[in-house]
């Protein structure tokens, strides 16, 4: 079933789990991601951001997790990743998302802020959630998005770590004593077990997880084109499936037991 946003994560808070959101593309990462959360029970968020909007449209995700979600017992979201475009949000609230995230981080702080209320305003107004970036991140190995020239993140980055991430619980904790919404890690791929657990200790109720699940899956299928059996496409589309959902498993259980 699909389900509202906000509520989901202020339970995670309150419960000190985290719900993790993981990227899509196309079919066969819908059908990993949400078969992942149907095999553990574990509700998770679906993320699309307008940066793929050039491999599916956001009628066409929504009319894909809708149907999946319709058929499976967890509580799934379908969210708005990295949007830029005030168009892109409408487009996407329009579509049916139950959440999105204005992203302004290349913009001066201040700007960033008046837009995100904009966004804001409009959202509630349909009952749609919103996370903002109120900073920005570091762009790290493989990533697909951009990276801020301003960092004010906790240390982790997009994509994978060039080295040993050094990630600032202190500052976590100094605003999560501040504000009880809930709050977003980034940057999921490659961040150390232990400190995952730590940072949703500290009041991180939602995990990004995007490049790992690109990156791993790509990396199989080299693995399996390269063992000189030959497949056929919609064999190599199930494959697809299975290492989504194994990268998916991986970190839904971590989140789920900090
Ligand atoms: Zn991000």
């Amino acid at each position: 079933m699909m389900v509202d946003f906000s509520e989901l994560l202020k339970e995670a808070r309150r419960h000190k789990y985290a719900v993790g959101s993981f990227n899509v593309y196309n079919y066969e990462t819908i059908r990993g991601v949400i078969d992942a959360g149907q095999e553990l029970g574990y509700p998770l968020i679906v993320a699309f951001a307008e940066g793929y909007l050039n491999n599916m449209d956001m009628d066409e995700v929504y009319a894909l997790v809708h149907a999946m979600a319709h058929k499976s017992s967890i509580p799934v979201v379908l969210h708005l990743d990295h949007c830029k475009s005030f168009e892109n949000i409408v487009k996407a609230i329009r579509a049916g998302f139950t959440s999105v995230m204005f992203d302004g981080s290349s913009l001066p702080f201040e700007e960033n802020i008046k837009k995100t209320a904009e966004v804001v305003a409009i959202a509630h107004a349909v009952d749609v959630s919103v996370e903002a970036e109120l900073g920005a991140l570091a762009g790290g190995e493989f990533s697909n998005e951009e990276a801020g020239d301003e960092v004010y993140s906790i240390g982790t980055v997009h994509g994978m770590y060039k080295g040993t991430p050094r990630i600032d619980v202190e500052v976590l904790k100094k605003i999560a004593a501040r504000i009880d919404i809930p709050l977003v890690l980034h940057g999921g791929s490659g961040t150390p077990e232990e400190t995952i657990r730590e940072c949703i200790r500290n009041g991180i109720a939602k995990i990004n997880v995007n490049t790992e699940i690109s990156y791993y899956t790509v990396e199989q299928v080299k693995v399996l084109l390269q063992s000189g059996k030959s497949y056929h496409l919609s064999q190599l589309a199930l494959k697809e499936v299975g290492y989504v959902r194994e990268v998916v498993t991986k970190y839904a259980k971590i989140f789920r037991s900090a």
